[in-house]
């Protein structure tokens, strides 16, 4: 008979719920990966990537063994080591000395206990996450507009709006199910609107009825024109603006300086004033209108900025909180929202609470019972890496990700690691371009054998389910960490018998002393059993005591997570990119991904089948500038900038404009020797979010 669990897709920020079979005799024919057509996120559809995940499962390159030096271990002697090593530096330089870098990728349970073991045992708060690469800005903006980091909105309201404004997102290749949701309702309703807002024309322009190819960066001028036109045009809706927010005239005056018309605006931005007026336009005649918003908004200087002009628009019109309205962040991760949910970033404390949150330091300490309560924020992805160069930072304990391929200045991260006195790396696999970097290598359970929860774009919890036995000494993250935090002497606050019982306590804790003033409470699984746990349905937070159905929609009430309980307009000067192309770096360097791969392959580059869309790494060019340099189609690039040099196969095209060329992310040292495009990436972050900005580099182009 065969077996079969619900789970959840392991890539994206869509998050499909996915139904994983193994037959129990090995003749039996059955699909080990289908769409699971109760799941709300994507009701059995898979994308190529969902549809491949059975070619991943066996991978030749596990890691199946602890490792010390290069050597094999016992787990026992690996813990041993960590947990030495960890006292020892925490003895002799303090807390800070010790960092975690986490992952998306790894489970809400594996989060709550790495968070929990750093920010109340060990007490410093490095622990920070290649999150900070996808979202850092989103979670900023949301919580300078509503007082928290909360997602307004459900995938439901992409399909019942009117006018969809995506900028900076290609999600026909990013976030494909939820694209391809927008294209059957478009196809039902053709008068729905759809506006796309992004310098390259990306296959998710096929479906536009207007496309904004902006300059590099400018995006927040855009929504500040946006504004001062709603205002123009009597959108803005006064009851709204009274009862339930603050500082409306500041940022209105603002934005009639910063955009003070068409013509001004246009200009800062690249595009066509016709182009400009008719968004104007639609954004009048809607008043269901969602914006979408992914990388190409986060990814920048001015991230944060540019979340909050798009939220300004919201409010002014009193467009959230309702059906097929509101800001609407897009996650790239399959966990990156369940990570800040527990505090997975260094400067969130736990359960959407900060270090400032008037009691929140108080709360913890008491729910934790901890010996040792971190005080303030730790360090950001990109500042924790540079801190490990100088050698403040001396052990560190990277988790289930790569960022000697995905981090910028990827010449600086390996300087970092080569100074780290001990680097730990829990991973799958064996051999990446991170791993090979590592003092102690811990062998880490994947996607189909392990159990936990992840959150999607929408809030919704759902299950990863594991159905297959650990391969050799593999062993689950959250495991490892609390036989370190026991191994440290903490053993009675790690001493988990299942994992649902650290999902238990990391709900506990949202709910703990709050009383409908903190956005993120799942009280209602404080007390779940495994039974319970094993039958999670997936279900979108809230989740209070007494509100098992979840919360489909946010801020409907006019109540937001601010001391008053009025959201905050927020007053912004729109900015380009500080580094602007020159003489001698002459074009502006964009990254992304492609349809068929995973951030740095350590998944997808095991299915064959993965690899058929695209092979190799290559460089889109403008026809123009490729003629320029003599340039044919398919010829030998180097691309150079300030931080290093990368090889690159050239494709002419017209979708990147001239000026711009743009980069995939996805290969490493590892599996294209010199293409890794990080190399080529300034350590320019968001002074906000700390959010680097990977969507912009200025670069040489040459013939080899
Ligand atoms: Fe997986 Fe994302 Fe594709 Fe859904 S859209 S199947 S979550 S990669």
């Amino acid at each position: 008979m065969t077996t079969t669990v619900k789970t959840t897709c392991p890539y994206c920020g869509v998050g499909c719920g996915v139904n994983l079979s193994l037959p129990a005799n090995p003749n039996e024919v059955v699909p080990p990966v289908s769409g699971d057509l109760d799941h709300p996120a994507n009701f059995g559809r898979l994308c190529v990537k969902g549809s491949s995940l059975a070619q991943t499962i066996k991978s030749d390159d596990r890691l199946l063994s602890p490792q010390i030096d290069g050597q094999v271990a016992t787990w026992a002697r690996a813990i041993d080591t960590i947990a030495d090593k960890i006292s020892q530096v925490v003895k002799d330089h303090g807390p800070d000395a010790f960092a975690f870098y986490l992952s998306g990728q790894i489970l809400t349970e594996d989060y709550y206990v790495a968070n929990k073991l750093a920010k109340g045992f060990i007490g410093t708060a490095n622990v920070d996450t290649n999150s900070r690469l996808c979202m850092a800005s989103a979670v900023v903006g949301y919580k300078r507009a509503f007082g928290s980091d909360t997602v307004p909105c459900n995938y439901d309201d992409l399909e019942r709006c009117d006018l969809l404004i995506m900028v900076g997102s290609n999600a026909a290749w990013t976030h494909p199910i939820l694209f391809q949701r927008i294209v059957a309702a478009k196809q039902q309703r053709p008068s729905m609107k759809i506006v796309v807002i992004d310098p390259r024309a990306t296959a998710t322009c096929d479906i536009a009825d207007l496309h904004l190819a902006i300059r590099p960066g400018s995006d927040a001028a855009i929504f500040s024109f946006l504004l001062q036109e709603s205002a123009r045009m009597g959108l803005v809706d006064d009851v709204f603006v009274t009862q339930h927010t603050n500082q409306f005239d500041a940022t209105l005056q603002q934005a009639m300086e910063s955009t003070p018309d068409v013509t001004t605006t246009a200009a800062f931005c690249g595009v066509d004033e016709h182009d400009l007026m008719t968004l104007s336009q639609w954004w009048a005649s809607n008043d269901k209108a969602v914006t979408f918003y992914s990388q190409g908004v986060n990814q920048s200087s001015s991230g944060v900025d540019k979340c909050n002009a798009i939220i300004n628009c919201h409010l002014a019109t009193a467009r959230l909180g309702k059906e097929g309205a509101g800001p609407f962040s897009i996650t790239g991760q399959p966990n990156a929202m369940g990570g800040r949910e527990v505090g997975g970033l260094a400067n969130q404390l736990a359960a959407h609470m900060d270090f400032a949150t008037p009691g929140a330091l108080d709360l913890v300490q008491r729910f934790w019972q901890a010996p040792n309560m971190a005080t303030q924020n730790g360090l950001k992805a990109v500042d924790l890496f540079q801190a490990i160069e100088a050698g403040k930072v001396k052990v560190l304990w990277i988790m289930s990700t790569n960022p000697m391929v995905s981090l910028p200045d990827t010449a600086q991260v390996r300087r970092a690691l080569e100074k780290c006195e001990l680097v730990i790396v829990s991973d799958c696999k064996a051999h990446t371009d991170t791993t090979a970097m590592a003092d102690v290598l811990l062998p880490a359970t994947g996607w189909s054998e392990k159990d936990g929860t992840v959150t999607n774009s929408e809030r919704r919890i759902s299950r990863q389910r594991g159905l297959l036995p650990a391969p050799g000494d593999a062993k689950h993250d959250w495991w490892a960490i609390c036989e370190v935090a026991k191994a440290m002497g903490y053993g009675s606050a790690f001493d988990y018998q299942g994992v649902h019982e650290i999902f238990a306590e990391h709900a506990g804790l949202s709910a703990f002393e709050n009383n409908g003033t903190r956005d993120f409470d799942i009280g209602h699984y404080r007390h779940i059993t495994q039974a319970q746990y094993d039958g999670f349905t997936p279900t979108q937070w809230p989740v209070p005591e007494g509100k098992p159905e979840g919360t489909k929609r946010m801020f409907a009430d006019g109540h937001f997570f601010t001391q008053d309980g009025r959201a905050q307009f927020v007053p912004i000067n729109p900015s380009l990119p500080a580094l602007k192309a020159t003489q001698q770096w002459p074009f502006v360097l964009n990254t992304g991904r492609l349809r068929d791969q995973w951030h740095t392959m350590t998944r997808t580059g095991d299915a064959p089948s993965l690899a058929k869309h695209t092979a190799q790494p290559y460089v889109d060019i403008h026809p123009e500038d490729a003629q320029r340099l003599g340039i044919i189609d398919g010829a030998l690039t180097r691309l150079s900038s300030p931080h290093g040099e990368v090889r690159l196969k050239a494709n002419v095209t017209k979708s990147t404009p001239q000026g711009q060329i743009f980069v995939p992310i996805h290969w490493t040292q590892q599996f294209a020797n010199a293409a890794v495009v990080s190399n080529l990436i300034p350590q320019t972050v968001d002074p906000l979010s700390g959010q680097p900005e990977s969507k912009h580099g200025v670069v040489q182009v040459e013939r080899i």
